[in-house]
């Protein structure tokens, strides 16, 4: 989401007006899976445990949702969601009411979500606050909006025939969600899904389930009918795979690697070839080019690499740098790395926390030593901090050639590589060459090169002269392998839609 004006390059700038303390959180109140409003142990009695990155400490254990669960929730949704259902029976502006409710009381709630978030991910609880809950109320009240503003069109015919169309909901929505953005990625499924007027069943990423579980709480308390969203703790190949699987889910969306999105589509084209949007990985592009506002590109592009502990699907991982301009680019990168305050993600400076688990800070250290082995010059960072916790420094690479993994493949960890180039042609060539296509960006203070720049560019977003200015406003997904479909927007709304074309005979008037 787009930051606003009172962090820079990821830290505060002063105080921070209105930024409470995080809430002290002795116990958590809800692990169990929720449907039909209610709170279900598991069937098969088995819970597991959820960690806080940044300690180890286990925070509490959660029941741990299968496939019978799955068929449990997929009951309520259908049902939620059949003709004479409190919830299609609803006038269509209250559907927009009780998602501006949900809205007020994660406002109610924003510094409890936000600790809570911060607890399960270890990303700093000033982003979580500031960032993470702002879009996700902001998307919230986007869809709140669009509810009674989805409509067909008429077609003219001929005089025999009176043509048009109906927006329907599709019906069943199931979501699959990662843990980098658990409560945002909520969001960007439950929102557009209900406003259309569909049921959820939505399964948050095992490592993160504390904040999906929250907004149970007070999706009930909203006053959503029964069975409307349901939501089920659990792990990808069991719990996700049985909704992936399911006959009576209608769609899918699903937000995570390229790997287990490959498996989605799989398991839709063999269950009831249910609709399938994904939101996958990407290996994003920045071009800054000898008239950039170069600060600016700096201060920019570290954040697009560093935000997040580089646990971004939008990740700033591979910027060509103009040569004239590539020697003074690094050096200030490394000035900017320095003021990067990594530690406690609970304490309100810190900008930079642990990885999400021991598995992603292994993958993220292999990487690093490729590099290094490879013949990339490690500029800065590129090892784990003297610190309790997953911690990795903000890593920079300069001279890295396309040839390199740390060039290819997908880090997910705060690692920037900088690359050197001549020509725009060469740089848009060489930007382009992976099989993803989510996210670009170039920084130019030429418009012409602006425009034909990010005409040229194969991604679904080009940002310019900024990075990660995301709005709910705006469709946000990929080209290529980064996935398919639109999140956010107008553009979502036909993601969660059917179009119904009625046709009647008009009879001959005499
Ligand atoms: P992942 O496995 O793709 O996880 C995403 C979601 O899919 C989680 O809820 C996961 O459940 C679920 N899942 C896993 N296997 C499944 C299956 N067979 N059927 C249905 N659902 C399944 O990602 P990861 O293993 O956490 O991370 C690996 C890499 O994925 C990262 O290094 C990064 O490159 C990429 N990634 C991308 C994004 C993004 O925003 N696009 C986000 C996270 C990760 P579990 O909770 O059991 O894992
Ligand atoms: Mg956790």
């Amino acid at each position: 989401m787009a930051q606003n004006g009172i962090i820079e390059n990821g830290q505060p700038k002063g105080e921070i007006p209105g930024l409470p303390k995080p809430v002290k959180i002795t116990e958590v109140k809800y692990t169990k899976i929720f449907i039909n409003n209610e709170w279900h142990s598991s069937v098969s009695g088995k819970t597991f445990p959820t960690y806080n990155p940044a300690t180890g400490a286990k925070i509490c254990e959660v029941e741990e949702a299968d496939k019978l669960d799955v068929d449990k929730a997929v009951l309520a949704a259908k049902a939620a969601g059949d003709r004479g259902s409190a919830w299609r029976q609803m006038e269509v502006s209250g559907r927009g009411r009780l998602l501006n409710k949900l809205a007020d009381l994660m406002e109610r709630d924003r510094a409890l979500l936000a600790t809570m978030e911060t607890m399960d991910t270890g990303k700093p609880f000033l982003h979580s606050f500031l960032i993470d809950l702002d879009g996700s109320i902001k998307t919230l009240r986007y869809y709140a909006g669009w509810a009674d503003k989805i409509h067909g069109k008429t077609m003219p015919v001929d005089d025999n025939f009176m043509c048009f169309t109906k927006h329907e909901p599709v019906g069943v929505c199931g979501a699959i969600i990662p843990w980098n953005f658990p409560l945002l990625m909520f969001v960007w499924k439950v929102g557009p899904a209900l406003c259309c007027g569909n049921t959820v069943v939505i399964k948050p990423a095992e490592q993160t389930p504390l904040t999906a579980l929250h907004m149970g709480a007070l999706i009930k308390e909203s006053g959503f009918p029964p069975g409307v969203v349901n939501i089920l703790p659990g792990y990808g190949p069991t719990a996700g795979a049985a909704i992936s699987n399911h006959m009576e889910v209608d769609k899918v969306a699903f937000t995570g690697s390229t790997e287990v999105g490959k498996l989605i589509k799989e398991a839709a084209a063999r269950s009831n070839l249910k609709r399938v949007t994904l939101e996958l990985g990407g290996k994003n592009p920045t071009i800054v080019f000898a008239d950039a506002d170069l600060r600016l590109a700096v201060e920019e592009v570290q954040r697009g690499a560093f935000f997040n502990q580089g646990q971004c699907c939008t990740a700033a991982s591979r910027i060509f740098v103009q040569e004239q301009v590539y020697e003074e680019f690094v050096r200030l990168s490394m000035e900017s790395a320095e003021r990067v305050l990594a530690g406690d993600p609970m304490d309100p400076r810190t900008a930079h926390g642990p990885q999400i688990d021991q598995k992603q800070f292994d993958k993220i250290v292999d990487l690093i030593r490729s590099g290094e082995r490879e013949g990339a010059t490690l500029e800065y960072g590129g090892r784990p901090m003297d610190r309790k916790g997953l911690f990795i420094k903000p890593t920079i690479f300069s001279g890295v050639k396309d040839h390199m993994r740390i060039a290819k493949e997908e880090i997910f960890g705060p690692v920037q590589c900088i690359f050197s180039f001549k020509s725009q042609e060469e740089a848009i060539e060489r930007a382009n060459g992976t099989p993803y296509g989510l996210a670009a960006a170039v920084f130019t203070r030429d418009v012409d090169r602006a425009l034909s720049v990010s005409a040229a560019l194969q991604a679904g977003t080009v940002w310019v002269n900024c990075y990660n200015a995301l709005h709910a406003q705006t469709p946000f997904g990929g080209y290529k392998m980064s996935g398919h479909g639109r999140e956010l927007g107008e553009y979502a709304l036909a993601e969660y839609s059917e179009v119904k074309t009625v046709t009647i005979k008009v009879a001959k008037q005499d």
